[in-house]
């Protein structure tokens, strides 16, 4: 069993609504009792629609578990953009983290270059960012998953960031909902190659925290704790059940 801290953060994309708040009651409810039989460092955070981060925010206070949103416009504070939310204004409500450059943003146009500008705003609030990466099935197939890697970070993180602040989750886009997932030995050449690229060429204090997601679920995350340099998940449909959700973190200790 690892002592390293991990994370398991939960994208609940377009999923919940006031109710939902007994899924985080019982994650809590369950962390409680494991924190009491294992010493294992790890962090929770739910990243949720923007209607519940005030909600749950101010119904709820853990010390165990972070809310966190999904996406946000790449504008500071306020403007005209009908339909949007600042960085600055989910800060306020009580986000803490925020997902940016999600396949499915990119998928309805958010380019490495405004992610770019997501990225800065975010930080600029002092969010802390889940800033997503990952490659197509063709271009894997084409040998392209490392250089697909490297620009889409080379692009959307300035060097002038705190990159402290930012954390990558590789998602490879074929396996996002799709139940299909990375070889080990691929994944630790993925995760190598990631950290080293961040620290070669960010200001950063040390190697990033590296979160892998896609497709993981409570079968499957034994296979992913045999690899040391994976540091937690970002858990996309198995994180809007509490039981799913309990089981990944329980069997990734077991
Ligand atoms: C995601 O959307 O970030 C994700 C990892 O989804 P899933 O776990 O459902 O593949």
């Amino acid at each position: 069993m690892t002592n390293k801290l991990k994370y398991f953060i939960g994208n609940w994309k377009v999923f919940g609504d006031f109710g939902s708040l007994k899924i985080i009651y019982q994650i809590h409810r369950f962390y409680v009792k494991f924190k009491k039989r294992h010493i294992v460092k790890n962090k929770i955070i739910l990243c949720v629609p923007s209607t519940l981060i005030y909600f749950f925010t101010k119904k709820f206070k853990s010390k165990f578990i972070s809310i966190g949103a999904q996406n946000c416009h790449h504008q500071k504070m306020y403007g005209s953009f009908t339909g949007s939310l600042s960085a600055s204004m989910l800060k306020k409500v009580g986000a803490k983290y925020i997902i940016l450059g999600h396949s499915e943003n990119r998928s309805e146009g958010d380019t490495n270059r405004l992610i770019k500008q997501k990225i800065k705003s975010a930080l600029d609030q002092k969010l802390n960012v889940i800033f997503c990466i990952g490659e197509t099935i063709a271009e894997k197939k084409e040998g392209k998953t490392f250089s697909v890697l490297k620009k889409q970070m080379r692009d959307s993180i300035d060097k002038k960031y705190n990159s402290n602040n930012i954390f990558i989750a590789y998602e490879p886009i074929w396996s996002i909902g799709t139940g299909k997932i990375p070889k080990v030995q691929e994944l630790k050449k993925i995760f190598k190659f990631i950290k080293g690229e961040f620290k070669k060429n960010f200001k950063t204090r040390s190697f990033p925290i590296v979160l892998y997601g896609g497709s993981v679920n409570d079968k499957n995350i034994r296979m992913f704790s045999s690899i040391s340099e994976i540091d937690g998940f970002l858990i996309g449909g198995a994180s809007q059940s509490s039981k799913k959700f309990i089981d990944i973190i329980k069997n990734y200790y077991r």
